[in-house]
């Protein structure tokens, strides 16, 4: 019997994914599940993409397209990232893929040779794991606990950087703990990140438009203009305008690295669908009404779930400030029993309050951090607040 490639060992299924399959299952067999398991956003994109889409539909030429992107989704994705902060940069400092996560394992490969040192904060979205092992990168995991907010110090970042990684990757908002970096943060990360030349540095910043508490979205080029010529940008209409399944991700940073990623979806994807452009362009340069409002909609659920958790004894959450996720520290359960059902660690928590209360959460342990478990809370708000008052019985039935 042949085998399969090493590389293939080295991938494991999403932990999210197996969470988000036990509660379908429940619920299909007739539980009253509530999911705070999975992170997609809830809602749908304006009209106007679907009408770009249909329009675009009515003359598909049913070419393959351009490796790149399209002049027409370049043109669009440069007008929203100088929006954003970032000027200086043209059509040749972009370029595209299916998702941020396929433009994340395009960069993994252009930028990474086996045994590489790629370093990143933990807790992280665990795909960035996945991508280390898959290319055969080594991972620093630099451990970023609940008592400094889940955010990497300059200190932590120049211990790590003194070892000289090949690729330093950030994450801002973030998946799975909903911090945001302050423009004083950004800055002080960004002096440390201009003293190590070698180290290329990539910001998976997808949710740049979900930021609270009028922090806005800052990024290492702001700081310290010097770094783009080492940073990558990554961004992605997933989130932001409620697309998750039309597969749109794209990269601004320097030339060589955009013409080799090209060079990659010249191997690997050849273009992104004339329609699934179509839709891309209009979502970009349309009203961005809906992903304001969505940003709006989710401060107004986080301040639900932190004043929720804030009354469970034991149960610490630092206070996410964007995306839609929380991430409280767990770890006061650990230990105790629900109905006689031991609680030993992240997982056995999450299980047991799956099965006792009908509640979806995804152990921290996921995303590098076992003493915490994620929420997201894009569910209905008519959701939200039972599925918070299951968690605090739950913890008030811990023995
Ligand atoms: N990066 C982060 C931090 C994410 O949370 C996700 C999706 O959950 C992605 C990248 C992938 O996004 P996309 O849907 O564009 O592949």
């Amino acid at each position: 019997m042949p085998q399969l490639a090493q590389r293939v060992g080295r991938a494991k299924p999403s932990a999210i994914m197996v969470i988000a399959e036990t509660a379908k299952q429940l619920k299909a067999a007739g539980r009253d599940i509530i999911s705070f398991s999975i992170g997609v956003p809830n809602f749908l994109p304006g009209e106007h993409v679907y009408a770009a889409a249909r329009e675009a539909l009515s003359h598909d030429s049913g070419q393959y397209g351009s490796n790149r992107g399209s002049d027409a989704l370049l043109d669009a994705f440069l007008k929203h990232i100088q929006a954003l902060g970032f000027t200086g940069y043209g059509r040749m400092n972009l370029s595209i893929g299916i998702g941020a996560k396929q433009v994340l394992y395009n960069l993994a490969e252009a930028l990474l040779n086996e045994g590489d040192e790629i370093c990143f904060a933990a807790p992280y979205w665990t795909t960035y794991r996945d991508i280390a092992d898959i290319v055969g990168a080594q991972a620093n995991v630099l451990h970023c606990g609940p008592s400094q907010h889940y955010k990497l110090t300059p200190e932590q970042l120049d211990g790590a950087l003194a070892r000289r990684p090949k690729v330093f990757l950030f994450n801002n908002p973030s998946n799975p703990t909903g911090m945001v970096y302050t423009r004083e943060e950004i800055a002080a990360l960004a002096e440390v990140l201009a003293k190590y030349p070698d180290t290329w540095i990539v910001t998976d910043d997808i949710y740049n438009s979900m930021v609270f508490d009028g922090l806005g979205y800052h990024n290492f080029v702001f700081a310290r203009p010097e770094l783009r010529e080492r940073l990558i940008f990554v961004d992605s209409v997933s989130k932001t305008y409620g697309m998750p399944g039309w597969r749109v991700g794209l990269i601004a940073g320097p030339e060589s690295v955009a013409k080799a990623v090209t060079t990659l979806n010249s191997n690997h994807i050849t273009s992104v669908p004339e329609v699934i452009t179509a839709a891309a362009v209009a979502a970009f340069s349309g009203p961005q009404e809906i992903p304001q409002a969505k940003c709006r909609e989710f401060a107004g659920k986080r301040d639900i779930v932190v004043a929720a958790l804030a009354n469970i004894p034991g149960l610490v959450c630092p206070r996410p400030q964007g995306a839609f996720y929380a991430f409280p520290d767990i770890s006061a359960a650990f230990g105790k029993s629900h109905n006689g059902a031991r609680i030993e660690n992240d997982v056995d928590f999450c299980a047991a309050l799956l099965g006792a209360k009908g509640v979806a959460c995804v152990p921290g342990s996921a995303f590098g951090e076992p003493r915490a478990m994620r929420i997201s809370y894009t569910c209905p708000t008519a959701q939200l607040e039972p599925g918070l008052a299951r968690i605090a019985e739950f913890f008030a039935e811990l023995s």
